[in-house]
Parts: C-alpha cells; sequence; structure tokens
C-alpha cells in the first residue's frame, strides 16, 4: 500500500517503507550515513513552476531566497529553470556565482551591507540593490560614485501589516529592524533620485516568513501600491513591484494558500489597481524548498523514565535548529515502520542543551539502531547548522531523476579547527 504523506508531495510509504521520488530512505541512510539531509529535485522544480506558471504572459522574476537552503547544487536546480536570487551577503554572492547564477538575476537585500559587500556586487552587475534605509543609500551612492558606476536601487517598505506569522520571523511591523517606514518612502525616494550613483528601478517589500494567508500580502501590496503612485506623482519612475517571500508551508495542519493560487490573487489587485504592466518580482525561499527535504538520523539510545521517555539520536540542534530556535513542530516518520507498541518518545540529540530536541511527545514504535526521518527539512535546516559542540555538518544527497547524488560531503573534525593555531612555546 502507498501512503501519501501531508505537505510531502514526493514522499510516500510504500509497503511500510518511507521513500522520497521512490528512493528507499532507509537504504540511503546506511548508504550514506546519518545525519543526512536528502533533497528531491523533483519537488524543488515543481514549486519552482508553480510560482512561473502563475506568472506566465508577464514580465516577472522569482528570485530564489538563497538562504533558505544555499547548497550549490540547489542553486543550480533554480538557475536552470530560469530563477533569479535574493541574496543577503557577499558569501551568498559568491556561492550564487559559483553555481552559475546571472548576476543580471540577483537582488541584493539585507540591512547591513558593507562597503566590500557592495563594491563586490557592483563590479559583478548585480540587478537591484534592495537597499533598507536612508543611510544606506548614501553610502551605496559614494560606493557606487567611485566606481563609475551607477547602483540600480528599490527601497525596501516596511508596510506596517502584521503577517500573523512566529514574532522572530515577522519582519513588516512598525517595531521591526527591516526597511523603511511607509510614511518616510516618499521622502527616502527624493534623496534616491538625487544621488549621482543611484537609480531607482523599483520598490520592494518582505512582510515574514511562514506566512499561511493571502490576506497580508494583499494588504502590503496595497500599501506598496498607494507609495508606487505617490513616488510617481513626484517623476521618479518605479519599474518593478518586488512582493518579497515568506509564504508558509504544510508542517503539520498549516493550510497555506497554493503559490499559483497566491500570485493570482497578487495580480488580480496589481490590475484592478491599473498596475498590470509593471514587472513582477517574488523573493520566496522556504515554499520552494521547505518540502523538498528529509533529515534521516540514527536512534542511538532509548532512555524510558517515570516522567518522560527520551529517543536520543544522532542528529542534533546543530544540524536542524528550528525546533529549539522557534519551538517549530516537524513530523518525525520511522524510515521503516514496525509492529509493536508505540511509546511516547521526546526525541533529543546529543548536545548539551537542554534546549536540543528535534520533537517532544511523539508517538513512535522504535527501537536502537532505527532511522527516522525530520520530514520538511529542506528550508532553514542545513543553512542554520553550526559545529557547536565539534560537531561536523551532515552530508547531503540530491535525488535527481530517481538517483541519488551526494551533493555535499560530511565534515571532518579536523577540517573544523583547520584554521586555529595553538599559542607559541613559553620561553
Ligand atoms: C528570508 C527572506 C526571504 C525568504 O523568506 P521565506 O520565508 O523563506 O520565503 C525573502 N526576502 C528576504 C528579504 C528575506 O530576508
Amino acid at each position: 500500500m502507498t501512503i501519501m504523506l501531508p505537505g510531502a508531495p514526493h514522499l510516500a510509504r510504500v509497503a511500510g517503507a518511507l521513500t522520497l521520488d521512490g528512493v528507499d530512505l532507509d537504504m540511503l541512510g546506511r548508504q550514506f550515513g546519518t545525519p543526512l539531509f536528502v533533497y528531491s529535485q523533483r519537488s524543488m522544480l515543481d514549486a519552482a513552476v508553480a510560482y512561473q506558471r502563475a506568472l506566465v504572459g508577464r514580465p516577472h522574476l522569482v528570485c530564489y531566497a538563497m538562504k533558505a537552503n544555499s547548497n550549490l547544487a540547489v542553486l543550480q536546480t533554480f538557475a536552470s529553470a530560469g530563477c533569479g536570487f535574493d541574496i543577503v551577503s557577499g558569501g551568498e554572492l559568491e556561492r550564487v556565482l559559483a553555481a552559475g547564477g546571472q548576476p543580471g538575476h540577483i537582488v541584493f537585500s539585507g540591512v547591513g551591507k558593507t562597503r566590500a559587500e557592495m563594491q563586490q556586487a557592483l563590479a559583478v552587475g548585480v540587478r537591484c540593490f534592495n537597499v533598507e534605509s536612508e543611510s544606506e543609500l548614501h553610502r551605496l551612492s559614494q560606493v557606487a560614485v567611485a566606481m563609475g558606476r551607477v547602483a540600480p536601487v528599490s527601497l525596501r517598505v516596511n508596510p506596517d501589516v502584521d503577517a500573523g506569522t512566529h514574532p522572530y520571523i515577522s519582519t513588516g511591523l512598525r517595531d521591526n529592524k527591516f526597511g523603511v517606514a511607509h510614511e518616510q518612502a516618499v521622502q527616502v525616494y527624493r534623496v534616491a533620485a538625487s544621488l549621482p550613483g543611484l537609480k531607482v528601478v523599483g520598490i520592494d517589500c518582505h512582510i515574514g516568513s511562514q506566512i499561511t494567508h493571502s490576506s497580508p500580502y494583499l494588504d502590503a501590496l496595497d500599501r506598496l501600491l498607494d507609495l508606487v503612485e505617490a513616488v510617481e506623482a513626484e517623476g521618479i519612475a518605479i519599474a518593478h513591484v518586488d512582493l518579497g517571500g515568506g509564504l508558509g508551508i504544510t508542517y503539520t495542519d498549516e493550510r497555506p494558500p497554493r503559490a499559483d493560487e497566491l500570485v493570482a490573487a497578487m495580480l488580480a489587485r496589481l490590475d484592478a489597481r491599473g498596475h498590470g504592466h509593471r514587472e513582477v518580482l517574488l523573493e520566496p525561499g522556504r515554499s520552494l524548498v521547505g518540502n523538498a527535504g528529509v533529515l534521516l538520523t540514527e536512534v542511538q539510545y532509548l532512555k524510558p523514565g517515570a516522567a518522560k521517555n527520551f529517543c536520543i539520536v544522532d542528529a542534533a540542534m546543530n544540524d536542524l535548529l528550528r525546533p529549539a530556535l522557534y519551538q517549530a513542530w516537524m513530523a518525525i516518520e520511522p524510515c521503516r515502520q514496525r509492529s509493536g507498541d508505540a511509546l511516547h518518545w521526546d526525541v533529543v540529540g546529543p548536545v548539551c542543551e537542554s534546549g536540543d530536541w528535534l520533537g517532544r511527545d511523539r508517538s513512535l514504535a522504535v527501537v536502537e539502531g532505527d532511522l527516522l526521518a525530520v520530514l520538511s527539512a529542506g528550508a532553514y535546516g542545513m543553512a542554520m547548522a553550526s559545529n557547536y559542540n565539534t560537531r561536523p555538518r551532515a552530508a547531503e544527497v540530491m535525488i535527481v531523476d530517481g538517483q541519488p547524488v551526494l551533493v555535499r560531503e560530511r565534515e571532518q573534525a579536523s577540517t573544523l579547527f583547520a584554521g586555529e593555531r595553538l599559542l607559541p612555546a613559553p620561553r
């Protein structure tokens, strides 16, 4: 019997075995070792196409927000699908160029761009800087003039709408650090238009992450279009409207709109307000990769107790931070279903922190040595991994046309301290 799992279109249970794109995950974990991230390329491509399908016939660019998962093979996958990229650092710029991304399809976001990062981005010719403050405008203009360049800019406006998501991933409220306040935006556009090293090309917002309703997007779009009209009334042309990313995925019972539904609703609003001719940019991250990935981990020890039962696995908060950071709930499935009694387990890692858990109070029938899969781990999983406790980061495998391809080797402990130096011997 094949059982489809919610929110994970490419995962199935076939005769008790959990599969991704038809590949048996238990066998994959034994072959490549654990902890192991596994991604379905098919799932990533399908997610990108859902956005693109809705934008056919319009000038548009879907810029993958690569901080969600910046593996080179993931970037290569989206570049081949015609996506651009949303970057937030000079390091991400180097990465995306190494993966074959085109500079002219890159938008550069982030509140703290350094001069060096600006120079790096101007030298390769990124498509646009999403500028987040008036000070940044002045700095960017100076850097561009010194290089004999003109920097294309869009202002990231803070529309002051509530995305209805976790406070750590809500970015469009007045008291967030992100963007230029709505009330100041027209004035800041005047400054941008007056500076010699800049050319205004667009407007931008990004209101948060894991958003599960269309209404905050439509509210933000309305606020943005009010500004576009006010700014253009001053003779400053705005070519593109960038609505950011943030669309949620199903981790448990969330029912976010489908990407094509959301985009259709946005386009209808643009048309209704007479802005249908504008180029539309989007910056999805999580919704392109989240459901495409799983984290495989092996059960090391079972420790039943009076108050709680602990299932200690070989993946930890350094591999997958979301549960510890946001109390995020992520589904955990055994790679092989076993008969026998399920108990309630707290699935925890070996790191020396009580916050080191992957799931709490999960009903599982497991024995030591079994493999578990944490689902929906394709976004903000490996990208947030650290080396805390001198734990080498996991390997990554991508399933391409039904075949597993190793796309990142498991780290070695020795490389983690290769750049460190012992003190000189005392004289
Ligand atoms: C993180 C981020 C995104 C992507 O957010 P998701 O929730 O992963 O879609 C897009 N734009 C900017 C500026 C971001 O910082």
